[in-house]
């Protein structure tokens, strides 16, 4: 089952209590928790991106409702309400409520680039991870022009595990379009 969590589909601890979480220490010593699929797939991916001389980690996964309500309020102390909300998702409504979601970093000349800023400069690199990442079951899950859609701007590193079979169809196709689409089909 693929959990869809947006601003019409509000995250319930409940959606996750049958998933297994693994710990995993990123580049930064800190410690994830991600989905135990995903994480064996990121693996992969990682390690396939690795011969093309690509280098990748994991900055954030599993977020609880507690970590992105600290997360929000930061940005809104930072930012005010309004932008807080145009760069976060409000808890309850991110997609790293899943422990299937991760933002992924890139090294560049010995260190990792985590602004995000800087990372949506990385059209290249961030093209070749794209056309890798359905072999491997992930998608992008806020892709550019769907805006409207996602509620989100378009995020190259914010990545979504749904499995190889889905993720082969899924094609140009958001999540929410996706499986609006199945639905319609198997009902
Ligand atoms: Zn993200």
């Amino acid at each position: 089952m693929i959990l869809l969590i947006n601003r019409d589909n509000l995250f319930n601890e409940d959606d996750i209590k049958n998933l297994e979480m693994v710990e995993y220490e990123n580049y930064k010593e800190d410690t994830l928790y991600i989905e135990r699929e995903a994480f064996r797939h990121f693996e992969m991916l990682k390690a396939h991106l690795k011969v093309d001389g690509i280098i990748i980690d994991i900055s954030s996964a599993y977020r609880s409702l507690e970590k992105q309500e600290s997360i929000f309020l930061d940005y809104m102390k930072r930012y005010g309400i309004d932008e807080a909300d145009e760069l976060v998702a409000m808890p309850g409504t991110s997609d790293h409520h899943t422990g299937q979601a991760i933002d992924i970093v890139i090294m560049n000349d010995g260190s990792f680039i985590e602004e995000k800023e800087k990372l949506l400069k990385e059209e290249e690199v961030f093209k070749k991870i794209h056309q890798a990442l359905k072999y491997f079951g992930f998608i992008v899950r806020y892709p550019k022009g769907k805006e409207e859609i996602t509620g989100f701007t378009y995020r190259p590193w914010h990545l979504r595990y749904i499995g190889e079979d889905d993720a082969l169809k899924i094609n140009d196709l958001t999540l929410e379009e996706y499986l609006l689409d199945r639905d319609k089909v198997t009902t």
